[in-house]
């Protein structure tokens, strides 16, 4: 339920409500806009009285939020959640976007380092790069585990650059508390246990859409991770499978525009896994930036033909360069 109030309510009357209503146990979510101040009432509201919190002096209109998403809905919190990240306080959301990349699986200290330099030269505001990898075959390359979070960090130094990878098992979190952004990707998307306890942090998480995940289910998955106590979740579409095998997935530009009407947090679109093609990715970029994408995640190694993994969707640090310069010339025109 939300409750809009009137402009002009005093800071003393704002706690006089909030007061009475976490009496009736529940806990309110205060969103302060220039405009309009929302409270978002979280808890059992059905023995909230509607009638009488409307009639009140200082609240202008009372709603029930149907959608079963609460916290992550655009009505629970109307402007757009601009979410800070690492040191460097690279803002991503609410007319900031950044450019993320970086190789699907961090490989040795010669390749992220290189890869890490190139892509921030071509304007990339953070790193991304596999350490746990969640790989189809348990035949192929696992990732470098620990010791990729490691040379992650030590790219984190020579570069400046904050750092995005993924977390698998709960049992590792540990070793992410001074990761910058934590992934969860498309085969996690759903585990509920792991939403929970990266809600229990305070980083920002990049959760992606499942391969076959509806929006909804994806906004569920967020209210797991914020209704733990961290709003401080990046929505990342990645291509869903459908009927068609000639790309990898089916990247839906689409959920760019339908995510920004549902929810206030940033949307991210990463279509090196949404084409699994290197040829795909620069036209897919430029789509997901005309569609209003608070981010685009690009997958780039200094050697695709040897890359460890997904090497056909990779681009060269020269063509993400190239694929930047479009993507920021496309921005610019829909301003
Ligand atoms: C990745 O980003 O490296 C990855 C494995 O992505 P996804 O979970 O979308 O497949
Ligand atoms: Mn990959």
């Amino acid at each position: 339920m939300i409750a809009v109030l009137k402009h002009g309510t005093t800071p003393a009357q704002l706690q006089h409500l909030v007061d009475w209503l976490k009496r009736m146990n529940l806990d309110v979510h205060i969103s302060e806009g220039t405009e309009v101040t929302v409270l978002g009432l979280i808890g059992d509201t059905s023995k909230v009285d509607m009638d009488l919190l409307a009639s009140l002096e200082i609240v202008q209109s009372v709603k029930r939020i149907s959608d079963p998403f609460k916290q992550a809905n655009r009505m629970f919190h109307p402007m757009d959640t601009v979410i800070e990240i690492g040191e460097a306080k690279v803002k991503l959301g609410g007319g900031h976007f950044a450019m993320i990349a970086g190789p699907c699986s961090v490989e040795n200290e010669d390749q992220i380092i290189e890869v890490a330099t190139r892509v921030k030269a071509a304007g990339a505001k953070i790193l991304r790069g596999g350490a746990f990898k969640p790989r189809t075959s348990p035949y192929a390359f696992q990732g470098l585990g620990t010791e990729g979070l490691e040379l992650l960090r030590a790219a984190r130094k020579a570069t400046g650059l904050p750092i995005c990878t993924e977390l698998m098992n709960i049992h590792h979190l540990d070793q992410f508390h001074d990761i910058d952004i934590i992934q969860i990707g498309a085969r996690n998307v759903q585990n509920f246990d792991l939403l929970k306890e990266v809600g229990k942090t305070d980083k920002p998480i990049l959760l992606k859409r499942g391969i076959a995940g509806t929006l909804q289910e994806l906004l569920m998955s967020a209210e797991y991770i914020m209704s733990e106590g961290n709003e401080n979740v990046i929505l990342c579409e990645r291509g869903i499978r459908t009927y068609e095998t000639y790309t990898r997935n089916t990247l839906d530009i689409s959920a760019v525009p339908v995510l920004h009407k549902l929810t206030h947090l940033p949307v991210v679109v990463d279509p090196s896994h949404g084409t699994g093609k290197a040829y795909l990715v620069p036209p897919m970029a430029a789509a997901a930036a005309a569609a209003g994408a608070d981010g685009i995640m690009i997958e780039v190694h200094n050697n695709p033909s040897k890359a460890l993994c997904d090497g056909a969707q990779s681009l060269t640090p020269d063509q993400f360069a190239d694929l930047n310069r479009r993507v920021n010339i496309i921005r610019e025109a829909m301003q």
